[in-house]
C-alpha cells in the first residue's frame, strides 16, 4: 500500500462521517481530530472490543475511569516532568521542527528498503532456485548497506541511552539527512522538548496551582492501586485497566489520527510477584497479540519491534507494530515497568504502597506488565487494514471498508426497493423489531444499487432489501458486503442469521 492510498482513506473518513478535522470550519486545529456519526460507532465498538477483553475474559483484571486532572506532584514521580521530553531539531531553511530521533529512524526504514529492494530483484530473477539467506549473507552491495545500517543503529540506540543530543545532531550531519522540504542540511542543535500541557486551577488571586493534562492515563490506575486492591479485594496477581483521553504536545503532528495531541489510551496495568514479570511479559505479548490477529486482516501485517531503549522504568519493552499505508508502526506498547511507579509515589506521597501476600506471607511492592494501546492508532489500523477498492461487473470500481461485523458501525442497511406502496413502512417494522440487538440503517433515496455502494463504503456487511414480495410472503433479499451475493430469506430468520455473524461475544469467543 501507498502514501496515495492513506490519502483516500483520509478522505474516505471524511466523506463517510468516520473523522472530522477539529473546528474545521476555522480552518482546524493542528493534530486534533473529531469523529464523526460513523467514526463513533467503530470506535466505541474497538473500544467495547478491548474493554471486554480485558475485564470480562479476565476475572481479575476490573476497570477504573480516574480524573484527567491529577495532582502535580504525580508527574514528578513519574519523571514525566524532568524526562517526559522529545529531541527535537529544526531546518533554518525551511524553518520546519522535526524529532530528531525519527529522522533518524527513517533514513534507516530507507537502507532496509534499499537492501529489500535488491533482494526482490534477486528473487525475480532467480527465480525458484533463488536462497534468500545466501544471498544476503553474500552480496556485497546488501552486505555494504547493512554494515552502514548497523553503524547508524549502534550510534543512535548508544546516543538514545546516554541522552547525548550532540551525538544525535552528529548522527544526522554524518548520515548528510536532509530536509524533506527544502532538501537542505542546515540543521540547528539539537534540543529537548517536553511534551505535556498545563494549564492553572483555581483563580489566580488564590494562588492557582499549575496542573497537567495527563499524557498517559497509566498513573491514574497507580495511585489508585490500594483503593482498588482494598475495596476489590484483589489477589496478585491482578490487573486494573482503564480507559480515557491522554495529551502530548507532540512536536511533529502529522500522519492524520496516528500522531494526535488529544488522543485516547486503553491501558491495563498487571501487578505481579516481583520476579515472575517476565514470565507475565511473556503472557501479555501473547494475549495482545491474539487479540489483534483475531480481527482477521491477516497476520502478516502484525509483528513485535523490542526497544533500543529501555525507558528508565522498564526492564523489558516491545512494540506490536501494524502495517500501516505508510510503513510498519506502533499501535501498542507492552511493558515491563518493574516496580518503578508503585515506589515512587511511595516515596514522593510518604504513603506506604504495599502488598501483603497472604501465601508469602509478606509484604512487598508488586511488579508491573503494562499493555497500553491507542484507541486511535487501532481505530487507523482497522481503516487501513479494511478500504478495498474493488472491480466490479461493467468495469466499475466500488470502495468497501471489509471491516470485521463486529466493529461495524451499522450492521444491517434496510432498504425499500420504492418509496410507497407500503414499502417504507414494511422496512421500517423490520428496523423496529431488530433495532434492540443491533444498529440498522434506513434508506430510500437513490437506486438500490447505489444504497449497496453507500452501505459498502460504511462497512454494513449485510443489507435487506423490501418488495412487494416481502408484502405478500414476509421474505426479504438479504445480500453480503463482501461476496455481494444475495439471496432470499424470511423476515423471522434475520435476527438469527445476523446477531451471530455482528456479536461481540462470537469475536470475543475465538481470542480464549
Ligand atoms: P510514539 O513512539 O509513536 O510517540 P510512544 O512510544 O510514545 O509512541 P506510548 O507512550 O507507549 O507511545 O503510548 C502507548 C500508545 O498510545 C501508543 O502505542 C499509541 O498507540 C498511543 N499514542 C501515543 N502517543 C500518541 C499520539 N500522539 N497520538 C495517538 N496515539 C498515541
Amino acid at each position: 500500500m501507498s502514501e496515495d492510498v492513506f490519502k483516500k482513506i483520509v478522505s474516505h473518513c471524511k466523506e463517510y462521517g468516520f473523522v472530522f478535522q477539529s473546528s474545521e470550519i476555522y480552518d482546524g486545529l493542528s493534530a486534533v481530530y473529531d469523529y464523526g456519526q460513523m467514526g463513533v460507532e467503530l470506535k466505541n465498538n474497538i473500544k467495547k472490543y478491548w474493554w471486554d477483553s480485558m475485564v470480562l475474559l479476565h476475572e481479575n483484571v476490573v476497570g477504573i475511569d480516574s480524573a484527567i486532572f491529577m495532582h502535580p506532584t504525580i508527574w514528578k514521580a513519574s519523571g514525566h516532568v524532568d524526562a517526559f521530553n522529545d529531541p527535537l531539531i529544526d531546518n533554518k531553511d525551511s524553518k520546519k521542527r522535526y524529532r530528531a530521533d525519527v529522522l533518524i529512524e527513517d533514513h534507516m526504514a530507507k537502507i532496509d528498503d534499499k537492501i529489500n529492494k535488491e533482494v526482490e530483484k534477486a528473487a525475480k530473477r532467480f527465480g525458484e532456485s533463488f536462497d534468500e539467506a545466501m544471498f544476503r549473507q553474500t552480496n556485497p552491495r546488501i552486505l555494504e548497506n547493512q554494515a552502514k545500517r548497523n553503524e547508524v543503529h549502534t550510534r543512535f540506540a548508544k546516543a538514545l541511552n546516554d541522552n547525548n543530543l550532540d551525538e544525535l545532531r552528529q548522527i544526522i550531519v554524518d548520515c548528510e539527512i536532509v530536509d524533506p522540504i527544502s532538501g537542505t542540511r542546515n540543521w540547528t542543535d539539537v534540543r529537548q522538548f517536553n511534551l505535556m500541557f498545563s494549564t492553572e486551577m483555581g483563580s489566580t488571586a488564590d494562588g492557582a496551582m499549575k496542573v497537567y493534562l495527563r499524557p498517559e492515563t497509566a498513573q491514574g490506575i497507580f495511585v489508585n492501586f490500594l483503593n482498588v486492591q482494598k475495596t476489590g479485594r484483589m489477589k496478585i496477581p491482578f490487573g486494573i485497566a482503564q480507559i480515557g483521553k491522554a495529551f502530548r504536545n507532540e512536536i511533529v503532528a502529522r500522519q492524520f489520527i496516528f500522531r494526535m495531541r488529544e488522543f485516547e489510551q486503553m491501558e491495563m496495568q498487571f501487578f505481579v510477584r516481583p520476579g515472575e514479570e517476565l514470565e507475565w511479559f511473556a503472557k501479555w505479548k501473547d494475549i495482545r497479540m491474539k487479540w489483534h490477529k483475531a480481527l482477521g486482516f491477516g497476520d502478516h501485517k502484525y509483528r513485535f519491534h523490542d526497544h533500543d531503549k529501555l525507558a528508565h522504568y522498564a526492564n523489558a519493552a516491545t512494540d506490536v507494530e501494524f502495517e500501516m499505508p505508510f510503513g510498519f508502526k506502533e499501535v501498542e506498547g507492552i511493558h515491563s515497568r518493574t516496580d518503578f511507579d508503585l515506589s515512587s509515589h511511595e516515596k514522593f506521597s510518604g504513603k506506604k504502597i504495599q502488598y501483603f501476600d497472604p501465601e508469602l506471607n509478606k509484604s512487598y511492592t508488586p511488579y508491573v506488565i503494562e499493555t497500553s494501546i491507542g484507541v486511535d492508532r487501532m481505530f487507523l489500523s482497522t481503516m487501513s487494514a479494511a478500504y478495498c477498492e474493488e472491480e466490479v461487473e461493467g468495469g466499475e470500481t466500488r470502495v468497501v471498508l471489509k471491516l470485521p461485523a463486529a466493529l461495524a458501525p451499522i450492521k444491517l442497511g434496510v432498504l425499500p426497493l420504492i418509496k410507497k406502496d407500503g414499502l417504507p413502512e414494511k422496512a421500517q417494522e423490520i428496523i423496529d423489531n431488530l433495532k434492540f440487538d443491533f444498529k440498522c440503517q434506513y434508506d430510500e433515496k437513490d437506486s438500490i444499487g447505489k444504497r449497496y455502494r453507500r452501505q459498502d463504503a460504511i462497512g454494513t456487511p449485510y443489507c435487506v432489501t423490501v418488495d412487494h414480495q416481502t408484502l405478500e410472503d414476509n421474505t426479504v433479499t438479504i445480500r453480503y458486503r463482501d461476496t455481494m451475493e444475495q439471496e432470499r430469506v424470511a423476515i423471522d430468520k434475520l435476527a438469527g442469521i445476523i446477531s451471530d455473524k455482528v456479536s461481540m461475544k462470537n469475536l470475543l469467543k475465538t481470542i480464549v
